[in-house]
């Protein structure tokens, strides 16, 4: 499968106390929607304020020949994970994104003293001058998803919450390239094979449903969506997430913009939390209806934490979002 549980075994040795260890707390309001138990995994809480560190601790750490540095193409979070890392282990970052991340995370990123480089309009185009300068300034390149050693990495949150609630019945997991969604169903499956694993994004540009859909991985048009963190293809030259995906993904659910600002508010409003969008799309999917009949008690990753407040704001008070050249007309929260 290319990665397996013991790399995740081994992974969680290498990231401990650096990226562990977060809280897998219930949500009453989302219990009762569910029909069963509802949990909430709080990657929110982690150092950069998303899971992606993870993967990027596990995989900085564990490459010796990154002396001259580590380079990586990001929508901002795998970014911050790496430039975090980075720092860590006292190695140059560079992190290459593409024209559409949000301002908020640009700036998160050169404050953790990395170097950023924007390049093209959408991640693909980024993806191609991270590997630009791979090859001309002999830097390791750290892919977002589509590396062992990432998938391991993230793969330790799946461990972690078997740990906490070994009765889980179901995990929702955000899901974009697939190297959370690859990792947490590898451990998960490992540790309890009947375990559903679902995949959840919204419903445009969702590049590993239509590749799995298509029998190989496939493009797709990206637009801006309030689930920003998971835009993005899967990579044509794909190796490891889309058959890891394929193979052990029980389905995968697509949320629309509407449904993804009523699980924000949701969250905000019952639970009392700040996540971005693509942290909420498990949340959406119980919410809207296209979920339902659990066999017992559910998760999902609350993936990250790291949006722009002005928009945030906006948002959750119920007023017109801009994504791209179209509004989201407001609506004020009503449970
Ligand atoms: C990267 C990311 C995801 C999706 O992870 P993949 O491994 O690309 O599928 C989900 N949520 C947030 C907040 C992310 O940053």
């Amino acid at each position: 499968m290319g990665v397996t549980l013991a790399d995740i075994l081994s992974a969680r040795r290498v990231i401990r106390g650096a990226a562990d260890a977060t809280p897998l707390v219930p949500s009453a309001f989302m219990s009762r929607v569910a029909g069963q138990e509802f949990l909430l995994k709080l990657e929110t809480a982690q150092p950069i304020g998303a899971f992606k560190l993870r993967g990027a601790m596990n995989a900085v750490l564990t490459r010796p020949d990154a002396t001259r540095g580590v380079v990586c193409c990001s929508t901002g979070n795998h970014g911050r994970g790496v430039a975090h890392a980075a720092r860590l282990r006292g190695l140059r970052a560079v992190i290459c994104m593409s024209h559409l991340v949000p301002k908020a995370k640009v700036e998160g990123i050169r404050a953790l003293g990395a170097e950023v480089r924007l390049h093209g309009a959408s991640q693909d185009e980024a993806m191609a001058e991270s590997a630009r300068l791979c090859a001309a300034e002999g830097l390791v390149e750290i892919s977002p998803f589509d590396d062992p050693a990432v998938i391991a990495g993230q793969g330790t949150i799946g461990l972690e919450m078997l740990e906490q609630r070994p009765d889980l019945a179901a995990i929702l997991v955000p899901l974009s390239g697939g190297g959370l969604a690859a990792g947490i169903a590898v451990a998960a499956k490992a540790v309890n094979p009947r375990l559903r694993v679902i995949g959840i994004t919204m419903e445009r540009g969702a590049a590993m449903a239509a590749s799995i859909a298509a029998g190989h991985p496939v493009e797709v048009a990206e637009h801006v969506s309030l689930a920003d963190s998971l835009g993005g293809g899967i990579g044509l030259a794909n190796r490891l997430t889309f058959p890891i995906c394929r193979a052990l993904l029980d389905d995968i659910v697509l949320v629309s913009e509407e449904d993804i600002r009523h699980a924000m508010q949701v969250l905000y409003f019952e639970d009392r939390m700040v996540a971005e969008g693509a942290a909420v799309v498990g949340l959406a999917a119980v919410l809207s209806g296209r979920l339902t009949g659990f066999a017992g008690p559910v998760a999902t990753v609350i993936t990250g934490r790291n949006l722009d407040m002005a928009t945030f704001t906006r948002l959750i008070c119920g007023q017109d979002v801009a994504l791209g050249d179209q509004i989201l007309k407001g609506r004020a929260y009503a449970a």
